[in-house]
């Protein structure tokens, strides 16, 4: 019985994010304790899985170059070196030669490091609007932009969505914040959408976003490294870097670390340092990090390979799995995203079942985060995998197809449904 004095009460129902699986103390579907380090073959249940399901895009988890560079600067840092905030003692011409050589890579003035992305978001985000400013953010933005822009660290501010890359609806949202404008307008969307893995249509917000005389931030956690002849990201693939304000990246997935950066001009980078609470007033990111994010920085730089085996694997098991009559989202970054309708949130578990079963490891998103009626299963095809990844896992969606009697027909208006009511 819920008794609402007691805070806690609700820690023994069944309410709350996932809270059936909470209830039951699953550790199937969230929370899988995995047994091997990351790469594409891990273990999990006493079983060897091939891995699509972790955003090691450029395979470098498993590198050894970064490893060793860590291990060396384990050796003479220990696990917390520095210690102490930035601003105190925690700083290091280190921490800053590294935030100079993200600049450069993104091609801005200055950068600055977070200690996790989530963290950079709302720092940045939360440094730089007050309560007059106007937040305009997509309706599919990440967690971390719709706890930064609803003000969970910093008090309220005014938000408008728009629907996912409806750049008409965008206009019209702009217009009237403009109609009866008293500060800032600040344009946040990400670069590479990490669930259904389609692309902001930067170049006409880009565009929108001058007419409007609004500013943009561009969350390329799934674009940096990725997206780009040299991976400098989104900005990079449509050719319109320059026209970013605040280009902000993570180290949590191609870079197969931990913390993120947001770049920018000096002036603006330096208010952030100052200003942004989530980082001032946390401790520095440990000189492992430092060090080992040099190497992968260069790795990334020099990655062009593996981006290209990256792209190769996601076209071919995207059009493998088209092939067996499943309906595959634009696959624009390397992301696959497997669209299955009657989805619910059991049957989108007994098949993930099914496939782990067969040595395939994948994710379902579900509803809440997608509307009701579907199942998606997000692939993230990396450079470590290779065809024969491909066909064994296309097999095996082959089998679930015909052994669970799967309807794979999606409808168009269902599709616009799930993206948000724009065109995929
Ligand atoms: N932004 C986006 C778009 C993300 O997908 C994520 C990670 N899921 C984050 C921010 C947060 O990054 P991190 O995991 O480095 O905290």
């Amino acid at each position: 019985m819920m008794n609402e004095k007691d805070l806690f009460s609700k820690c023994s129902t069944d309410e709350g994010y996932f809270g059936q699986f909470r209830a039951i103390g699953d550790r199937y579907y969230t929370m899988p304790l995995m047994e091997s380090i990351p790469g594409k073959i891990m273990r999990y249940g006493g079983k060897d899985c091939l891995m699509w399901s972790i955003n090691n895009y450029l395979g470098l988890a498993e590198n050894e170059e970064i490893k060793k560079t860590a291990s060396e600067a384990l050796d003479e840092w220990g696990v917390s070196g520095p210690m102490g905030s930035r601003m105190m003692s925690g700083n290091t011409a280190f921490h800053e030669e590294l935030e100079q050589s993200l600049a450069d890579f993104s091609q801005k003035q200055s950068s600055i490091l977070f200690n996790f992305g989530y963290l950079g978001v709302l720092g940045t985000v939360a440094s730089l609007t007050g309560p007059n400013d106007v937040i305009v953010i997509d309706k599919l933005d990440h967690a971390s932009i719709i706890d930064a822009a609803f003000g969970a660290v910093s008090g309220r501010r005014q938000v408008h969505t728009f629907r996912h890359n409806n750049m008409n609806n965008l206009e019209s949202v702009l217009k009237s914040v403009n109609a009866n404008r008293k500060a800032g307008v600040l344009i946040i969307t990400e670069g590479v959408y990490g669930m259904t893995g389609d692309l902001a249509k930067l170049k006409d917000i880009c565009e929108l976003k001058e007419r409007y005389d609004a500013r943009l931030f561009i969350d390329d956690a799934h674009g940096v490294g990725v997206m780009g002849q040299d991976g400098r990201g989104t900005g990079e693939f449509f050719g319109v870097q320059d026209k970013i304000d605040i280009y902000f990246g993570t180290f949590a997935k191609a870079f197969a670390s931990i913390g993120g950066f947001s770049s920018s001009s000096k002036d603006v980078v330096e208010w952030i340092r100052y200003n942004a609470r989530s980082q001032v007033f946390a401790k520095s990111l440990p000189m492992v990090y430092i060090k080992s994010l040099k190497k992968t920085l260069e790795l990334v730089r020099n990655g062009h390979e593996r981006r290209k085996k990256m792209f190769d694997i996601a076209a071919k098991l995207s059009s493998g799995l088209k092939g067996l009559g499943y309906y595959v989202g634009k696959v624009e970054s390397p992301i696959v995203p497997v669209i299955i309708p009657d989805g619910t949130n059991n049957t989108a578990m007994e098949w993930i079942r099914y496939l782990r079963e067969k040595g395939i490891f994948v994710s379902a998103v579900v509803y809440p985060v997608i509307p009701r009626g579907f199942a998606m299963f997000r692939m993230i095809p990396t450079a470590s995998h290779n065809e024969e990844d491909v066909e064994k896992t296309v097999n095996a969606f082959k089998d679930l197809r015909d052994d669970k009697n799967l309807t794979l027909t999606v409808k168009a208006d269902e599709i616009a449904r799930l993206y948000g009511g724009s065109e995929v």
